[in-house]
């Protein structure tokens, strides 16, 4: 099942920030197909009814536990979301996977995080690169819950630098096989999974090369697990070494092509992303309901606390965090799934084209991945100080949920790694000409040195002047970007500081489009009388974005530039993220505050 209508018209990956999007060309969550809706309402009724009521057990690394979920996820047709029907999966689209993503993730990390290596790094290879007899072999029983998959990448030597790793596959004299030994670490569902995706080294090839490799656990074929990992969060996430020692694998199990692993490790890293900013989000609307209710009940200086000013400023941030993720998210989702049906209506397989659809989108990825997990972050962060001191005790749902949230900033590619891929990769894509930058940065150039004009716009309709405002932010990230690129050449990527900073840019702008469009675009169909809350959340969220853009693109600024040229992009600065009427953001959050408050709840 696809979402409804495919738009052929939709932009490329990286184009945003050059090209403009119409609200009616976003896909919303308020778009969601009437199976969609039953979809999102069975997965919560599964998580509120198995995991919700056994938080407790979870923190207590009931390892079992989670096995248990997951088969019966597996039995309701969860797991197999993605999975083409012709190996019994429910063959649904990219959004329909997102979502099922979204609302099995909220309750616990320990289930995020065995779904998300299962479903997404787990068999999506295998999906994605396998042959035909690979995925007729392993993943029906891997869509049903009859078997797990672990992904096999990271060793000790080998974390982010995820290419460098040890172990070997030595081809057998005969040929046949494969032995492959080697250390690896951090393996999630390592405990209990059967079909593991390993990656290892071909005598001294340059890239590693893929392989499936079963573990029957009575007949080990030299694989043994090193004890459970003692985690800071996701306790019941089973995480391992898994250790190979000569473990014979036959040549039909390598995946693609010898030397592509770590293309296929990167692929399967670029899915794994946007679903781990889907799978941040339902975290963070159960800790924001959670601390609206008690904001709500705590009294103090005879005061529900969320009738502090302090209080509803939290809430109301909070809130608007989770909005935008949501805008965001579910935006790149429909994209994506529209490039796959695009590249199958032009000829390609559904394997090459949901290859080629999620790679079209990997910056947008990147950037879900470090926003989502960022603010699920400082949401339970907001949520355990909205709980006081009962917000440190285990007893509260807040302080499991502030641990489970660390892990998302670390895994998938670690928060600094993304940020400099997304910025790294529109580089890219704008010298091969994918992404016209150089144009866009021309004018840019010129219209600093230009006299600015003085008219002053017609803001009535709703959204003009913080659209106007948008694509003066663009033009900030494409002065700074732009400069530097002139500046530094190929040795940009050695001024790391620089790159955060203009990846934190990029990120703000395409978030902050999102909820402007979500938002434009409920407000035309349903009535802007509807909308005034995200109306709200949308000033605010572009509000603390401008701050944000402000202080990073300054700090990038005067790392590189000096003299006429400092000045010149200071100035350039002011007048792009210079507001005509700036908002009372102070109004705003109360007006968000007081909503959920009334509630009792996330309401939006
Ligand atoms: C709970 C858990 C579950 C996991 N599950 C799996 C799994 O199922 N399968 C799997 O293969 N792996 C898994 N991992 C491993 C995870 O993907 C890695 O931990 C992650 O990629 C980071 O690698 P590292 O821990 O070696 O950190 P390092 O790479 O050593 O990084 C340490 C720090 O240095 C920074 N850094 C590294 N390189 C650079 C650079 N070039 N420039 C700037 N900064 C840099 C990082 O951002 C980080 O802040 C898991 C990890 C954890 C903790």
């Amino acid at each position: 099942m696809s979402t409804e209508t495919v738009n052929k018209d939709i932009l490329r990956g990286g184009q945003f920030l050059v090209k403009e999007t119409k609200c009616e060309d976003v896909f919303t969550p308020e778009d969601f197909s009437e199976e969609q809706q039953m979809m999102k309402e069975s997965v919560k009724e599964f998580i509120d009814r198995e995991v919700w009521p056994n938080k407790e057990r979870f923190e207590k690394k009931d390892y079992a536990l989670t096995e248990e979920v997951m088969r019966k996820a597996g039995e309701l047709g969860f797991l197999g979301i993605s999975v083409p029907e012709a190996y019994d999966g429910m063959g649904m689209g990219f959004v329909s996977t997102m979502l099922v993503c979204d609302y099995i993730s909220g309750a616990t990390g320990s289930i995020a995080t065995a779904f998300g290596a299962h479903t997404g790094i787990g068999t999506m290879p295998i999906t994605l690169y396998g042959t035909e007899a690979q995925k007729k072999k392993y993943v029906p029983a891997l869509a049903m819950g009859e078997k797990f998959g672990a992904y096999c990448l990271t060793e000790p030597g080998a974390g982010s630098d995820a290419n460098s790793g040890k172990t070997k596959a030595v081809l057998s004299d005969d040929g046949t096989h494969y032995l492959i030994s080697g250390q690896k670490m951090w393996i999630s569902n390592a405990g209990f999974a059967e079909v593991f995706i390993v990656f290892a080294r071909i005598e001294d090839d340059k890239n590693i090369t893929g392989f499936i490799v079963e573990f029957d656990r009575e007949n080990p074929n030299g694989i043994t697990l090193g004890e459970e990992e003692h985690k800071l969060g996701i306790h019941s996430s089973s995480t391992r070494q898994v250790f190979f020692s000569e473990t014979k694998v036959p040549v039909e199990n390598m995946l693609s092509e010898r030397g592509n692993g770590f293309k296929i490790a990167m692929n399967a890293l670029n899915v794994g992303r946007i679903k781990l900013a889907a799978a941040c989000l339902d975290a963070q609307r159960r800790v924001i309901t959670e601390a609206t209710k008690y904001a709500n009940e705590r009294v103090q200086f005879k005061t529900p606390i969320a009738k502090f000013g302090a209080i509803k400023a939290k809430l109301a941030e909070m809130a608007t965090a989770c909005y935008v993720g949501e805008s965001a998210s579910y935006r790149a989702a429909k994209n994506i799934e529209d490039r796959i049906a695009i590249r199958e209506s032009e000829g390609n397989t559904h394997q090459e084209a949901e290859l080629k659809g999620v790679e079209e989108y990997a910056i947008e990825c990147s950037i879900l991945k470090v926003k989502v997990s960022e603010d699920t972050q400082k949401c339970t962060d907001e949520g355990i100080q909205i709980f006081g001191g009962m917000g440190f005790s285990a007893d509260t749902p807040m302080e499991s949920a502030w641990r489970d949230a660390r892990i998302s900033r670390i895994y998938e590619g670690t928060n600094e790694i993304n940020r400099m891929l997304a910025v790294g990769m529109l580089v890219k894509k704008g010298m091969k000409g994918h992404v016209d930058l150089l144009g866009p940065a021309m004018k840019v150039a010129d219209e600093l040195v230009g006299i600015p004009s003085f008219d002053i716009p017609d803001y009535s309709e709703l959204f003009s002047e913080e659209k106007e405002l948008l694509g003066k932010l663009k033009k900030v990230f494409l002065m700074v970007a732009g400069s530097a690129v002139q500046k530094f050449g190929p040795q940009l990527e050695e001024h790391q500081q620089l790159l955060m900073a203009a990846s934190d840019i990029l990120i703000e702008i395409y978030t902050v489009e999102s909820s402007i469009l979500r938002t434009e675009k409920n407000a035309k169909r349903f009535g802007e009388d509807t909308q005034e809350l995200q109306i709200a959340m949308t000033r605010l969220n572009l509000f603390n974005a401008v701050e944000k853009i402000s202080t990073k693109a300054k700090e990038g600024i005067v790392s590189f530039a000096e003299g006429d040229e400092q000045r010149m992009m200071l100035m350039g600065l002011k007048r792009f993220t210079k507001y005509a009427n700036m908002p009372n953001v102070v109004a705003l959050r109360n007006q968000i505050a007081e909503k959920m408050t009334a509630e009792n709840e996330y309401c939006f």
